[in-house]
């Protein structure tokens, strides 16, 4: 039986933000997950955008959680070592129903407590995005809405929780709660069983399930999938800012971003569905965004397509977050809700959980060692010559580029698979470094991205997983 003071459950953005930010009390802290890495699930798959809740409901736990978090990102982004944009985004109104929305959504940006949204002219909007439609007849500027790398920033939450003393478990699927005399008195995995004297539900799209295993049936969650075009860096038609459509009451419709490692995103759309498995893009899904954005950008390029991806919403019925805790389960927090906005608010729920955990009796003392600074392994790519030539010294491993189409060398994958939280998979080492992610989608690197795997967790490269266990990627040789 394993004994902790915090069990939290999902290594997604919110369980790895809340494990960090617990390290800095004097509890001993673990973090469970039924996938190998950290990274969740919707954490994975989403627009990468650093919100600044501009547009959320008004009053809402949601818009106090995601009007908060915006501005921790400048130092959360530096103390992690997670590269963050502050690119802005603009809101291009094109016809005369659009133009006529504009007010109204600059006054709920107030209403927000969000005061630096800008109107702005035509002409100004085209010289910030010279590719946006000319019939752009004004429209908003938000200067705050960012983006970041979404993957870097679960994995250095983890690995700063680490190294101020959380623990993870990963591949461990929790299937049950034993409840004794209104608490939560044992959790019961896939792996060892655990006791803690609080748990934390983070499971987003399964959240539902686990609070059923305590007999919390008074919500559910919906997937909403959201599917996307990722552009070839190389594109020839550029944008600068998010671009964001006007809103419709249906949905908030689809975007066009650039990512933090130059490529462009499209989408997302957004399809209620049932099924929590279900993350394949659709013909009908990718065709409603070529049509979309090419309203607002008309030639952007989407024949320069090298990936399509989908992220399911952990949307709830009733709808909005949900951090609660209970008369009736005294050491229980639930988690949900925190459907397209959940990257962003990480930063700030995290705060407000552990709040919630200190009124219900978690030892709130502060601990005096906590370390907000991680360190990131090296980049390659974007290191000077002088730089790159000083890492080469360091470790010749350095000097052998693997993947070409993102200059990543084997210096790099060697160091994320002895990392903290090691990158153990082909998508572990992608999410982290960015390998198979380029132009050729890994067919030149992910043979060798294998062998290093292979050889420096000493498993055969048969062993070598793609993520989960059973999606091995290759079954025998060939040749000798
Ligand atoms: C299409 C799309 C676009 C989005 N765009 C943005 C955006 O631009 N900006 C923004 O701020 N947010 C955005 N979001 C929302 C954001 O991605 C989510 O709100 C956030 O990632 C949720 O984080 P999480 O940690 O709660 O969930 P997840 O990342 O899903 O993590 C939950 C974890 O719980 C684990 N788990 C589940 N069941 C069990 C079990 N029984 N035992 C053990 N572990 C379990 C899962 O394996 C998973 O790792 C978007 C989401 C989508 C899908």
């Amino acid at each position: 039986m394993i004994q902790t003071d915090v069990l939290i459950i999902g290594a997604g953005a919110v369980g790895c933000a809340l494990a960090r930010e617990l390290t800095k009390y004097e509890v001993d802290v673990l973090v469970v997950d039924k996938n190998e890495d950290v990274g969740g699930v919707a954490s994975k798959s989403n627009s990468a955008i650093i919100h600044t809740g501009y547009d959320a409901s008004p009053g809402t736990l949601e818009s106090q959680l995601v009007v908060a978090a915006n501005p921790m990102y400048d130092k959360l982004a530096q103390d992690l070592d997670v590269p963050f944009q502050r690119v802005g985004a603009i809101l291009p109104a094109f016809s005369d129903d659009q133009f006529e929305q504009l007010p109204f959504l600059k006054l709920k940006s107030l209403q927000n407590n969000v005061y630096d949204v800008e109107y702005l002219t035509p002409e100004k909007l085209l010289d910030l995005e010279p590719n946006l439609s000319p019939e752009v007849k004004g429209g908003l500027y938000i200067p705050r809405e960012s983006i970041i790398d979404p993957f870097l920033l679960v994995v250095a939450y983890a690995e700063n929780a680490v190294e101020n003393g959380a623990r993870f478990l990963l591949g461990t699927k929790v299937l049950d709660m034993v409840q004794e005399e209104g608490t939560v008195s044992r959790v019961i995995t896939t792996g060892e069983e655990i006791q803690a004297k609080f748990v934390v539900n983070a499971a987003a799209l399964y959240c539902d399930e686990i609070a059923k295993m305590v007999g919390k049936t008074d919500y559910k969650i919906n997937p909403r999938k959201g599917e996307f075009y990722v552009l070839d860096r190389n594109t020839t038609v550029d944008i600068n800012h998010i671009i964001l459509p006007i809103p419709t009451k249906q949905t908030k419709g689809k975007l066009l971003a650039p990512t933090i490692h130059g490529n462009i995103i499209c989408g997302p759309t957004a399809d209620d569905g049932e099924d929590k498995l279900d993350a394949d893009t659709t013909a009908t899904g990718l065709q409603s965004i070529e049509e979309d954005v090419k309203r607002l950008v008309p030639n952007i390029r989407i024949s320069d397509t090298i990936k399509q991806y989908s992220g399911l919403r952990p949307n709830c019925e009733p709808a909005g977050y949900h951090i609660e805790t209970y008369d009736d389960l005294t050491n229980y927090v639930n988690v949900a809700g925190v459907r397209s906005t959940g990257l962003t608010s990480s930063a700030s729920l995290a705060k407000y959980i552990t709040e919630k955990l200190k009124s219900i009796g978690m030892n709130s003392n502060f601990n005096l060692k906590f370390n907000p600074i991680r360190k990131g392994i090296p980049v390659f790519r974007d290191a000077s010559k002088s730089e790159q030539e000083e890492l080469i010294k360091q470790n010749p491993l350095y000097g052998h580029i693997i993947c070409r189409c993102e200059t990543v060398s084997e210096g790099e994958i060697v160091d994320a698979i002895h990392r903290s939280i090691p990158a153990r998979s082909v998508d572990a080492i992608k999410r982290r470094l960015r390998p198979g992610t380029g132009r050729c989608q890994g067919g030149f690197c992910g043979p060798r991205v294998i062998e290093i795997l292979a050889r420096e967790q000493n498993i055969s490269p048969e062993e070598v997983m793609l993520n989960q266990p059973g999606s091995y990627m290759v079954s025998s040789k060939t040749r000798e």
